[in-house]
């Protein structure tokens, strides 16, 4: 989509520090980070949010996450998906949160 944020990085029309690439998914650092380390990881192809993206792809994605969370923050890591209003998705393409580098807290706010 052409007006998509998350769009724009996965074709490099917006530059990020990529942590990780493939031909289907790139991550890279929060922009606001909420952990020591927060990264994301969004799908190359626009799917608005996770209800709206195949199994295989979503598969790929978990395992893609899971990697690189469990190489960057071996002592442990969450993985988020925020879906809709009241999930607190503000970006509209579906995107993980990897975050860690300190205690999670639970339950989530
Ligand atoms: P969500 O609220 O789950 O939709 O997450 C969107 C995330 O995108 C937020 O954590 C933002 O800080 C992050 N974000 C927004 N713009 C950028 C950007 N240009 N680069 C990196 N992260 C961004
Ligand atoms: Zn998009």
């Amino acid at each position: 989509m052409s007006d998509c944020l998350f769009c724009k990085i996965a074709n490099h029309q917006i530059p990020v520090n990529a942590i990780h690439e493939d031909d289907q998914s790139i991550a890279f650092p929060d922009i606001n980070p909420q952990a020591p380390t927060h990264l994301l990881l969004i799908p190359k192809q626009h799917f608005a949010d996770v209800t709206a993206a195949p199994a295989e792809l979503l598969g790929n994605l978990l395992e893609t996450a899971a990697t690189l969370a469990h190489r960057e923050l071996p002592s442990g890591f969450r993985i988020v998906i925020n879906t809709g209003s009241d999930g607190g998705q503000t970006v509209h393409h579906l995107h993980l949160h990897i975050l860690g580098g300190r205690p999670m807290h639970w339950p989530p706010g």
